[in-house]
């Protein structure tokens, strides 16, 4: 019933990389940040203790304060990240710099800002500093792109005695696990038990899937094993739909390879399986916000299937931010229809950070002025912050 998107122009002029403010802006905050902690001088410890201790439990919205659950960080680290990965990055900072100083404070800003248990900045602190009471985090097998971190790294961090919140007394994280998707004729079968294994343990809540950054067409039924897992066990599936600023159109040869491109985040590949699998829920990762603002954006396509499928649910990070949305017209256009449209039972939050120093805090700084402006009742911003994925997830 859904009418596939049309593939036919394709842009000849090479966008910049938006990327660059926030990526500069990060590695001089970092690199000073990173001389005092590796010189011990800081005088941030004290300070920083004492704000996770003294902070109000929770998010205020038109004066109450609500609980609120972060389910998409991104922990890991420079060394965990893929070619591409590093590449992206490495390109954002400034072109003076000889490669070896870059790579330096990049491993040394990571080690803190994308460990969840790192220092000042790390996942930890800025969770709760925001007042989130839950946080999810994801594993990645992208070995060409955003890298390879493991389930098993993951349930490390889960079984770690720091994973706790003290406002709460509960674990602060959650996992959502990954399958390595490479080569997998030869390897389903260990995968797929090896992902029903995990999801059986107590600390993974879901399933996390980036077709797109391994370049594998979203419409590929050799992978519908992974649903009949998550029919079995009850997890939700994680789909990222929508571009991504690692790979760009114009870094294709041909129409071919640029159709097959497409088709890894067009989340329309998805309806056969959303309808194959109705006791499966697909999350549409970002809503098919397109990240290169190539003329491909799917959140149309998104629309129709959550109408379409009671089985899907829509996730609202990333897309804005002071890069892609400085006015925030596009998440009031985004937060309007999905009240309107009564899909806000089946939306949830997530920020698809750290990013940089303060991006899981800014970022629910963004949404909630504009869920505010176009009216989301007190009740309305629990279901969204907090209550749809305490369900979904069974937190
Ligand atoms: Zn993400």
């Amino acid at each position: 019933m859904l009418q596939p998107a049309s593939h036919k122009k394709f842009r000849s002029v090479r966008k910049p990389r938006r990327g660059l403010p926030l990526f500069v802006g990060l590695f001089l905050g970092l690199s000073v940040l990173t001389a005092a902690v590796v010189t011990g001088k800081s005088s941030l410890a004290p300070a920083a203790q004492a704000q996770e201790e003294a902070e109000p439990f929770g998010v205020p919205y038109r004066g109450e304060i609500l609980p609120a659950v972060d389910m998409h960080l991104h922990p890991g680290s420079y060394k965990s990240l893929g070619p591409l990965g590093k590449a992206f990055i490495l390109d954002a900072l400034p072109e003076f710099l000889p490669d070896f100083l870059k790579e330096l404070s990049l491993r040394a800003s990571s080690s803190l800002l994308q460990n969840p248990y790192g220092a000042f900045i790390g996942i930890k602190n800025q969770c709760l500093k925001s007042g989130f009471r839950k946080c999810g985090l994801f594993a990645v097998h992208a070995p060409e792109t955003w890298g390879v971190v493991g389930p098993e790294t993951i349930q490390d961090w889960l079984e770690d005695k720091k994973n706790i919140n003290p406002n709460t007394g509960e674990l602060l994280y959650f996992g959502l696990t990954t399958v390595d998707m490479t080569d997998w004729e030869q390897h389903a079968e260990a995968r797929l038990e090896k992902l029903e294994r995990e999801l059986r343990t107590p600390y993974f809540k879901g399933i996390k899937l980036a077709f797109i950054h391994n370049s594998i067409p979203l419409d590929d039924p050799q992978y519908d094993g992974i649903y009949e897992v998550a029919a079995r066990t009850g997890a939700p599936v994680y789909h990222h739909v929508g571009s991504s600023p690692l790979r760009q159109l114009d870094d294709f040869g041909s129409d071919e390879e640029r159709e097959r491109y497409i088709r890894s985040y067009d989340p329309q590949g998805l309806e056969r399986a959303i309808a194959a699998y109705p006791n499966v829920t697909f999350i549409m990762g970002h809503m098919g916000f397109d990240f290169n603002q190539e003329g491909f954006a799917f959140d149309e396509v998104v629309f129709e299937l959550a109408h379409a499928y009671p089985n899907t649910v829509l996730e609202v990070s990333a897309f804005g931010g002071s890069i892609y949305d400085p006015d925030g017209r596009y998440k009031d256009n985004v937060f309007r229809r999905i009240k309107e449209e009564g899909l806000l039972p089946r939306t949830i939050y997530g920020s698809d950070g750290p990013g940089a120093p303060g991006g899981i805090g800014r970022y629910l700084n963004e949404v909630l002025p504009s869920i505010d402006r176009v009216g989301y009742t007190v009740e309305e911003a629990r279901m969204l912050l907090n209550d749809n994925s305490t369900r979904i997830f069974r937190l």
